[in-house]
């Protein structure tokens, strides 16, 4: 019976938040507190849990967070307003729009109104591009935990074959980008793709990323395969709903050699490598001459 190692996502973001700790608590020493603004349009239950989670991280590892709750019928030139706002405030390094935006505001045109300099879920064009051609820049959270989850079990990733199922923005593009910047040879998977499995069984490391409850199984995998589950899917199950990834857990343990749970394994590294971006923010504003921060 193959027993794979189950990567342990909560203990590596735990790593990832001493490391932001003692960094903030480093430019805390000289007068520099990192700061994230979050805005909240509306009252969507698991938004609103998703914000509390990150304000109450920030608190853990000492950034500062201001929090902007704005109400649901809100008018896409006062959410933009705030915007400009946040970007002109010397106090705020980084702004986070918790998506998904009601359907009065045009996400895109938020996200691409957030100062680059301050886009710390790495989803403007310019952190895009630079992305996509090599250069450091803010990179989106969840790719860069799951590229933090792999260098841990795999160390070197140089000529392994990474199969990416889906092609999303904020996941399965940019994840694609670091794969590849980290020397992988890399295949995306999309709804279109003909015979996925059968792709995918070429694969040293699967990414899943498909918005589709425990799609992914044993038959879609070789031996040896290293998976991570970046799915979260809430299903009914009898009485109660239980969180699923896009990866079926018990019949993928039967090939893979690693895996990460859900929840419990990529989940928490989104938000430690948002409060890495917020600090990586603060400094990259600091190195760019005539850029302002309170003192
Ligand atoms: P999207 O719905 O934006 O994208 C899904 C992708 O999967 C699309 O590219 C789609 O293809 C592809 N796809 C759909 N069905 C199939 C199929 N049968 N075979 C192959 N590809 C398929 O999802 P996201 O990228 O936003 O999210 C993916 C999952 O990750 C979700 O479960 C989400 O909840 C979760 N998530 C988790 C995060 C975390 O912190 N752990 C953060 C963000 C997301 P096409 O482009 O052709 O439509």
């Amino acid at each position: 019976m193959n027993t794979p190692r189950i990567i342990d996502g909560k203990a590596a973001a735990r790593e990832v938040l001493a490391a932001v700790k003692h960094e903030v608590e480093m430019l805390c020493a000289e007068g520099l507190q990192p700061c994230l603004a979050v805005v909240l349009v509306g009252n969507d239950p698991a938004s609103r849990v998703y914000v509390r989670n990150k304000v109450e991280r920030c608190a853990e590892v000492g950034i500062c967070s201001i929090e902007h709750l704005l109400p649901a019928d809100i008018d896409q030139a006062t959410v933009l307003a705030l915007i400009a706002d946040l970007n002109a405030d010397p106090r705020v390094n980084g702004i986070l729009v918790q998506m998904p935006l009601p359907k009065q505001i045009d996400e895109a045109a938020v996200i691409q109104a957030i100062d680059p300099r301050k886009d710390v879920d790495g989803f403007h064009r310019e952190n895009v591009g630079a992305l996509s051609l090599g250069q450091p820049a803010l990179y989106p959270c969840t790719p860069s935990g799951c590229m933090y989850l792999l260098n841990q079990v795999l160390g070197d990733l140089s000529g392994k074959h990474a199969v990416v199922v889906g092609r999303s923005n904020i996941v399965g593009k940019p994840m694609a980008a670091l794969l590849l910047q980290a020397n992988c040879t890399v295949t995306v998977l999309h709804s279109r793709s003909v015979d996925a499995p059968r792709l995918c069984r070429e694969a040293d490391i699967v990414i899943a990323a498909v918005g589709r409850p425990q799609l992914i199984n044993a038959d879609w995998l070789k031996e040896g395969a290293v998976v991570i589950d970046v799915g979260i899917n809430r299903i009914a199950e009898a009485d109660r709903t239980r969180l699923v990834g896009d990866v079926d857990f018990a019949s993928a343990s039967q090939k893979a050699a690693a895996i990460t749970p859900v929840p419990g394994g990529v989940g928490p590294m989104t938000i430690a490598f948002l409060l890495q971006n917020t600090v990586r923010a603060l400094r990259q504003q600091l190195s760019v001459p005539g850029a302002h921060h309170a003192l």
